[in-house]
C-alpha cells in the first residue's frame, strides 16, 4: 500500500515538472536569437518567452508560443531607451522605433504642464514616453509669456526678480509632484539666469531625487565664458545641492574642449558626485536660429561663420543675408560646429550614454531623429570597429535606465534582458544595421532593425512598422 501511494505521489510530482516546463504557452518566443545583455554581459544563443508584457525566461531549451520569431542570426538587445528626444508625437515615435528605440523621453527641454503632457499621449503611444519639469518653461510662465519649446522675448533677455524665482520653483515643485521624471535646463537659451536662479532650481531637483538634465550655459572653449566654466557652474550646483546631474550632449557645447569636459565629469565622479553623460553621433547640432545661441558673438563661441549654418527647411547654406534675414522668422538651423574627430573621443568615452536630441517635424529636421542609434551600431560598431557591439549596447540602454532609476524605480525593470523584466527588445541584423537619414533628407527610417518588442508588442515586424498598435506606456515618476 506505501509502495502505491509513493508511486502515485512520484508520478504527479513528475507530471507538474513536464507541464510547467515543457508545455507552457508563451505569449511570444524569440527563439535562435544571439542575446545581448550589458547588465549580466550576457553574449549567448538563447530563446526568450514572454507572457503580459513581461520576459518570463531566457533559456537554451526550446519554448512554444503562440507568436514565434526566428531570430538566427541577429542580435537580441534590450529596448533602446533614449532621454533627450524632443519630438514625443507619431511622426517622431515611428523614425525612433524604426532606429530600436522602445522608450524616448524629453528631459532636457521638458514641459511646463506635467498632467496634460502625459494625458495627450496615453493609449496613444507606439513606444513608451517621459518627460522632466522644465526650467524654461517655468520661466517663460513665471515672466508671464507664452510657453514656447525655447524662449525668444523676455525670458530669453533678463534676469529674474527675487519672485519670479519662487515662482519658477513652484512651478517645478509642482510638476515633480505630478511625477515628472527629472527637471530639464537649457542655461544658454536664458543667459541672463543668474547663477543663483539655477542653483535654487536644482535644490528643488535634489529634494526630489530627480536628476537635472543641463545644455550647459557656454559652449566652446574660448575663455572667458568657456564650456569648461559653465560645467564648473553645475558641476558645483550638484555638489552644494545634492542633485544628480546629467551634462546633455556633451560634444555639441563642449566643441574643442570636450575631452576637458569628460575628464571633469570623470574626475568629479571620482569623488562621489552622481554625474553622468551623453552625445549623439554627428558633426552638427541643430537649434532655432532665433534663440539666444545665435547672440552677438556665435562665430567665435563655436569657431565657425554663416556657411557652416544649414537651414532645415531647404538645406540651404547660410550668408550673412539670408541669417538676418531667418533670424527674424525663426525657424531650424544645422550648426556644423564639430568634427569626426571630436565625435569619436565623445563616443569611445566609457562615460557617455547615446542620446538623439532629436525632433522631425512634417519630416524636417536633424538626421539624429531618425539615425541615431543605427549610425553608432553600423558605422561606429561595425564598420569603424571603433566600439564594441556590447559597449554601445551599454550606452543605449543599461545605462539610461540606470540614471532614472533612483528617482522612477519602474526603470529597474528596463535596459535590461532577464527574467521579470519588461518586455522591451531590439532585434537587428549586426551585418546590415544602417542609418539612412541625411541633413538632406532626414526623414528616412533606419534600415536593419527587424523586430521591435514595447511591452511585449511588436511595433516592427520582419523590419516593417506595424500601424494601429499603441503599447507604449508612461515612464512617470511615482506621485
Ligand atoms: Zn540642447
Amino acid at each position: 500500500m506505501l509502495r502505491i501511494i509513493l508511486l502515485v505521489l512520484l508520478a504527479t510530482t513528475i507530471a507538474t515538472v513536464s507541464s510547467s516546463t515543457t508545455a507552457e504557452v508563451y505569449d511570444l518566443v524569440i527563439l535562435n536569437g544571439r542575446v545581448v545583455d550589458p547588465e549580466s554581459q550576457t553574449d549567448a544563443v538563447r530563446n526568450l518567452g514572454i507572457t503580459n508584457g513581461k520576459i518570463k525566461t531566457i533559456s537554451h531549451d526550446q519554448l512554444n508560443g503562440r507568436t514565434i520569431i526566428d531570430a538566427r542570426g541577429l542580435v537580441v538587445a534590450p529596448g533602446f531607451i533614449d532621454l533627450h528626444q524632443h519630438g514625443q508625437d507619431e511622426e517622431n515615435f515611428r523614425f525612433k522605433a524604426m532606429d530600436g528605440v522602445t522608450s524616448a523621453l524629453e528631459l532636457e527641454v521638458g514641459t511646463g504642464d506635467v498632467d496634460a503632457w502625459y494625458a495627450q499621449r496615453e493609449g496613444k503611444s507606439l513606444i513608451n514616453y517621459g518627460v522632466s519639469a522644465g526650467h524654461l518653461a517655468a520661466r517663460m510662465a513665471a515672466m508671464k509669456e507664452p510657453v514656447t519649446f525655447l524662449p525668444t522675448g523676455e525670458a530669453a533677455r533678463r534676469a529674474a526678480t527675487d519672485a519670479e524665482i519662487a515662482d519658477m520653483k513652484q512651478r517645478l515643485e509642482h510638476g515633480l509632484q505630478r511625477g515628472a521624471v527629472a527637471v530639464g535646463f537649457g542655461i544658454q537659451y536664458t543667459p541672463n539666469a543668474s547663477h543663483w536662479e539655477i542653483l535654487e532650481m536644482f535644490r528643488v531637483a535634489a529634494r526630489y531625487g530627480a536628476s537635472c538634465h543641463v545644455h550647459m550655459r557656454n559652449a566652446g572653449a574660448k575663455e572667458p565664458a568657456s564650456s569648461v566654466q559653465a560645467l564648473e557652474e553645475i558641476l558645483s550646483a550638484a555638489a552644494i545641492t545634492g542633485a544628480p546631474l546629467q551634462v546633455v550632449h556633451v560634444h555639441s557645447t563642449g566643441g574643442t574642449a570636450t575631452p576637458k569636459l569628460l575628464q571633469m565629469i570623470g574626475e568629479a565622479r571620482a569623488r562621489g558626485l552622481d554625474v553622468t553623460t551623453e552625445c549623439y553621433p554627428y558633426i552638427a547640432g541643430m537649434t532655432d536660429i532665433k534663440s539666444a545661441i545665435f547672440n552677438e558673438g556665435w562665430q567665435e563661441v563655436f569657431g565657425i561663420d554663416y556657411k557652416d549654418l544649414q537651414w532645415a527647411a531647404t538645406g540651404e547654406r547660410l550668408t550673412k543675408e539670408t541669417f538676418e534675414k531667418y533670424r527674424q522668422t525663426g525657424g531650424m538651423v544645422a550648426v556644423f560646429s564639430m568634427t569626426e574627430e571630436i565625435v569619436l573621443g565623445a563616443l569611445r568615452n566609457p562615460l557617455t550614454m547615446i542620446a538623439s536630441d532629436g525632433i522631425l517635424e512634417k519630416g524636417k529636421g536633424h538626421p539624429r531623429t531618425a539615425g541615431t542609434y543605427s549610425r553608432v551600431l553600423g558605422k561606429y560598431v561595425r564598420e569603424d570597429r571603433a566600439l564594441t557591439l556590447m559597449e554601445a549596447l551599454m550606452k543605449m540602454t543599461l545605462m539610461p535606465a540606470q540614471r532614472l532609476e533612483r528617482r522612477v524605480p519602474s526603470m529597474k525593470n528596463k535596459g535590461r534582458i532577464r527574467a521579470g523584466a519588461d518586455a522591451d527588445l531590439t532585434i537587428f541584423d549586426p551585418q546590415t544595421i544602417s542609418d539612412r537619414s541625411t541633413f538632406q533628407e532626414p526623414a528616412q527610417a533606419s534600415t536593419g532593425v527587424r523586430f521591435v518588442i514595447v511591452n511585449g508588442v511588436l511595433v516592427v515586424k520582419d523590419g516593417a512598422l506595424q500601424t494601429g498598435v499603441h503599447p507604449g506606456v508612461a515612464i512617470r515618476a511615482p506621485f
